[in-house]
Order: structure tokens, then sequence, then C-alpha cells
């Protein structure tokens, strides 16, 4: 269109957003090995691609709203009443929910940092504010300078555990003890995104908290272990009140029926999924052992990915990794994050860690 005749006018976005940093994805680059999302490698499973295709010939209608048959058959697998569920387009569209649901203008939002980098992001488009907790010098979330940073203003706490970008565990007692000690008009949100390559045994269940408590809500998505990324699929598991208002702020049809129906097929398929978790698992261990004999600093690791705390050579470490075909996830400054990938693209990976000089 001839832009000339397009009549200036006075909208202006909020100010505001001028300020706020974008979410940054993994980036994509042909020919070069991603392991910058956190993605399992392996595509769908035979079943789920043919539940997706059967799905995809209802797109002339709207989805269930509701979602009710995924909702039906988690209340089912984690034995809660449905009405403590609602699914999300994502996790992070239920992290943004959340905050919707609790939080107005003047309230607070704490998390610790560096952790998962939608958390400031959905905080500040809803206009609440940030309240950013240093990970202790483990690289781990220090539970207790969270609570000393709960004010009368705080209304949400995220808890990443399995935390992203660093795989450290919440154990159970030290989530037991900061639960007792947090006051109850707080919702914290217990974000496992990673639950399912967790296997330390002191490791908390989020749904037996939920049991227990009415300000806690769970976050567990089919995005990683369940290898659904791209169909958008999460859900949340809190108390009947909060699941409420969580599905009330969601946007209608959000969750489309073809990510439905592939959560679904997904949850018969577990068994062999869990396998590909298995491997990944295994791994995990393989590239983190690796890597500490090559002289890399890696905290241990219980999510499908590690984190090597480089600091100044981060930008150095990127590029060396792009030169090797291998997208990496970088934090500037802070450190690299790379998603543990099928063992040949693993080794791809060391072979190039290996050979970067600091
Ligand atoms: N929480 C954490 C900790 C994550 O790392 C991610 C994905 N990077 C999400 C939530 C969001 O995942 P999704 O929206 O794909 O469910």
């Amino acid at each position: 269109p001839d832009m000339t005749t397009v009549r200036p006018s006075n909208v202006q976005p909020r100010a505001d957003l001028a300020t706020l940093p974008s979410y940054v994805p993994g980036r994509s680059i042909p020919g070069a090995i991603k392991l910058a999302s956190n993605e399992v490698p392996a595509g769908p499973l035979p079943s789920v691609a043919k539940a997706i295709a059967e799905a995809a010939l209802q797109v002339h209608r709207y989805p269930d709203t509701g979602a009710g048959e995924l909702t039906a058959r988690l209340a089912a697998k984690l034995g809660v009443p449905e009405a403590q569920i609602a699914i999300g387009c994502g996790s992070v569209s239920l992290c943004q929910q959340l905050i919707q649901a609790t939080c107005t203008e003047r309230d607070e939002v704490v998390f610790g940092w560096r952790s998962f980098e939608a958390y400031p992001i959905v905080t500040h488009v809803v206009g609440a504010k940030q309240v950013r907790v240093p990970l202790t010098s483990d690289h781990a979330l220090d539970l207790d300078a969270m609570l000393a940073a709960i004010t009368p203003q705080t209304r949400l706490v995220f808890v990443c555990s399995p935390n992203n970008p660093t795989g450290t565990l919440v154990r159970k007692a030290e989530l037991d003890r900061f639960l007792a000690a947090v006051p109850s008009n707080v919702l914290i949100v217990l974000d496992e995104a990673y639950f399912e390559f967790v296997t330390d045994p002191d490791a908390p269940d989020g749904i037996d908290h939920v049991r227990e408590r009415d300000n806690i809500a769970v976050l567990r998505t089919f995005s990683k272990a369940y290898g659904l990324a791209g169909l958008r699929v999460g859900y949340c598991v809190a108390s009947k009140e909060i699941a409420a208002a969580v599905r009330k702020v969601c946007l209608p049809f959000s969750v489309n029926h073809l990510a439905q129906a592939a959560a679904i097929a997904s949850l018969d398929a577990e068994e062999e999924l869990f396998e590909r978790v298995h491997e990944i698992k295994g791994e995990r261990v393989r590239v983190r052992d690796e890597l500490i004999a090559a002289g890399y600093d890696v905290p241990e690791t219980q999510a499908n990915f590690v984190w090597l705390p480089l600091g100044e050579h981060t930008a150095a470490f990127n590029e060396h990794c792009l030169e090797h075909k291998v997208v990496v996830r970088a934090f500037v400054g802070d450190g690299a994050r790379v998603t543990i990938g099928t063992p040949e693209e693993n080794d791809i990976f060391l072979a190039a860690a290996k050979s970067f000089s600091r």
C-alpha cells in the first residue's frame, strides 16, 4: 500500500514496553545441531503422529476450550479432581495466567535469578513488580533468600525445579521448610517443566503438596519429556479456586485440538516416551562427566540440559560452538545452557567443548 495515504495518529504502545526485553528463543540454523531449547531430539511416535493427523480433519471446528478429555485423563493419572486442573497453551501461558489471576499493579512476584526467561517478561506485561533473588554460589535457588524477599505486597513466588537454566533441584526437605514458612496469602508456583527427567530420590512431587495446601500451583508441560514443544500444551494443578481463576483468564480456544489429541495420545504412549527420557538421563550423566573431565564447572543437573557457568567466556564459547555447527543457548556474561541431544549430537557438542580454549 502507498504509505503516504496512512493517516497519522497518536496511538503509541505502552511506553514501558520500549525497555522490556523480548523473549529470545533458541535459534535454528540450517545444517547445525540445535541444543538450544531443551527439546527432545526425537520426533513424534507413530501413534502420536496418527492422533494429530486425525485431529487435523476437524480443524474447521473450534477445539474443546475446556480440554475436557485431556483434563479427565490427567485427573485420573495424577489422582486429583478435574476441578483442580487447568490446561494452557504451554506452561508459559499458565505462568502468565497465574500472575493475571493473582496480581494487580502494586503486587510483587518473586523468583530466583537466573531462572526461566519468561518470568520477568510475563510479570512485567501483567503490570506486577519483579523481585529477582540471586542464586546461591552453587547455581541453585536460594529459598531462604527468596523467603526473606517476600513482603506484604508479594502475591506469587516462582520456584523452578529443576531450575532453567542451571538444572539444579530443590529437594523435598528444603521445599517443606520453605512452604511451612511462606505466608498463606502468597501463591507458590512450583514450575516442574522438567519433572520427568528427575532421578534424585529426594525430589519432591509437587502434586503431593497441592493435596496438602491451597497456596501452591504446580506447572507441568507436554513440551519437554513428552516431545510436543511445537503443539503448545501444558497444565496447572492447584486448588479449585486457583485453577478456576486460571481458566477464567485463559484466552478461549488457545489449546487447539491437535495439541489436545497429541497430549492424550502421549499419555497412552508414556511407556515408550519414557524409554527415550531414560536414554536422555543416561546421556546427561555422560555429557556432564566428560565436561567435568575436560575442566568445566558443571552443576549437577536433573533436567535435560547442562549449565556451563562460563561468565565472561560465554560469548566466545557460543561462537566456538557455532563454528562447530552446534547451537547452544548463551546468556552472555553468565553462562551457556546446552540441551542433551542424541548420543551422536552430544558427541559433536563434546568435541566442540573440548576444543574450546579459555
Ligand atoms: N517453565 C520452564 C522452567 C521452562 O524451561 C519452559 C520452557 N523453556 C517453560 C516453563 C515453558 O514451556 P512450555 O510453554 O513449552 O510448556
